[in-house]
């Protein structure tokens, strides 16, 4: 967000953008924060490289084999008949065979050794016979078969992983496999975070009448846990304007995003898009969608604000839809990632009106080896429990106006998202 002048005039739009357009803003906003450390291997499970990983050496090192048997030369084989060849010693995993395999021989191999010299093709002993020191090969072995070229994983010198990327559980493996021990890793993403409302009492408190439970800071609590990002948790602000912009004022000095929930819509109380244009800028904060249509996205001094709905779901939800590839982004990974929409069946008859994208709360289900996808209960914005049921955001579009039972739906499953 360079241009400010545009901020403003977007501050002062009244309208309320759609989630495409919401996502498209954001993403252009931010750009990754700077600053990077090494870290020991195991650390960086979900950390995102911050330099490309280029392979020291080949991986596997050596040709070897793929399979128990025995390691020979094709040419040795017979076209048509089983050919007799003389067993000429043995190669185990880390114990090399350190003679050659001539015509007419084969050497014992397991999976893993090395590939003896002059050997290029593996037969597996489930198909050959031995008697004494000779064992007895079928024709038809292919040349090279069972065996595993050196580099074939990778070739030295070959960018192993991109910069950009998050270091998963496949990748802790490459790496090791690469015997790299201490990995380039982007610095962690702080965000600070807090809760704003007059009603809200926080865990060991008793509840004097009219207050619920601060539940959204144990929601956020989670999803940012799971980001990986350093967690600044600023507890409850009251709904008074001051007091949201002291605590604003102090999130944005040591974070690089603040979220914020509650007090963002139209409210007699709600004071959090007000703030952010008196600190700092705002970008957006209505939103086409349900639930969550309150959503304030800005910046204050460096710090990028994502203001969340007070609603509990409406907190996941626009946490998962929008914040979360913005913080992605901010966090260094590229490319942020895909996620896939998959079409299937509804269970239930859905209402809806033409208007807004909705996300529904969704489960799905094989029935006689078909997935379909249920709603899972009451859907109002406030049940947490239609979050934990479910295992899918249903997705219906702007015009979608109402689902049959048997209609087409898209889901977006929650594995990855929360
Ligand atoms: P608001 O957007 O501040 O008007 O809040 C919308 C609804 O969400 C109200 O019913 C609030 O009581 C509820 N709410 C707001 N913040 C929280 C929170 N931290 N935990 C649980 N519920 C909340
Ligand atoms: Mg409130």
């Amino acid at each position: 967000m360079t241009d400010t002048s545009s901020c403003a005039s977007y501050a002062s739009e009244n309208r309320a953008l759609s989630a495409s357009e919401a996502r498209a803003r954001m993403l252009a906003a931010v750009a990754p924060v700077a600053g990077q450390e090494f870290v020991p291997l195991r650390s960086a499970l979900g950390r995102i490289l911050s330099a490309g990983i280029v392979a020291p050496h080949d991986v596997p090192a050596h040709d070897n084999s793929a399979m128990d048997g025995y390691a020979i030369r094709c040419e040795s084989l017979s076209a048509t008949g089983e050919t007799r060849l003389t067993v000429v010693g043995s190669a185990f995993a880390g114990n090399a065979f350190s003679g050659q395999v001539g015509k007419g021989q084969a050497v014992r191999i397991m999976t893993g050794a090395v590939l003896p010299a002059g050997a290029d093709t593996v037969v597996v002993q489930e198909v050959t016979r031995v008697e004494g020191d000779a064992v007895y090969v079928p024709a038809g072995q292919k040349q090279g078969q069972n065996t595993r070229r050196a580099g074939e994983d990778l070739a030295r010198g070959a960018i192993a992983l991109p910069a950009g990327k998050r270091v998963g559980t496949a990748e802790l493996g490459l790496i090791a496999s690469l015997g790299i021990v201490e990995v380039n890793v982007r610095r962690r993403l702080r965000v600070a975070f807090f809760s704003t409302g007059d009603e809200l009492a926080s865990l060991g408190q008793p509840l004097a009448p009219g207050q619920i439970y601060d539940s959204n800071r144990y929601t956020l609590h989670g999803l940012l846990s799971r980001l990986g990002a350093e967690i600044i948790d600023m507890g409850v602000v009251p709904d008074r304007p001051e007091a949201l912009e002291a605590a604003l004022g102090e999130a944005a000095q040591v974070a690089d995003a603040i979220i914020t929930s509650g007090g963002v819509s139209v409210g007699e109380a709600d004071f959090v898009r007000d703030v952010l244009a008196r600190l700092g800028e705002v970008n957006f904060w209505k939103l086409n969608i349900k639930p969550g249509r309150p959503m304030a996205f800005g910046r204050i001094g460096k710090a990028w604000l994502f203001g969340l709905p007070g609603n509990p779901v409406a907190v996941m939800v626009s946490y998962t839809q929008f914040a979360l590839d913005a913080l992605l982004r901010l966090a260094g990974l590229d490319p942020l990632p895909e996620r896939p929409l998959l079409t299937v069946p509804a269970a239930n008859a859905i209402r809806k009106q033409a208007g807004r994208r909705e996300y529904l709360r969704g489960r799905l289900l094989a029935v006689d080896g078909r997935w379909q996808v249920k709603t899972t209960g009451n859907q109002g914005s406030g049940v947490l429990r239609s979050m934990s049921e479910a295992n899918c955001f249903v997705v219906l579009p702007e015009d979608c106006a109402g689902v049959q039972a048997g209609d087409s739906v898209e889901v977006q499953l929650f594995e990855g998202l929360l």
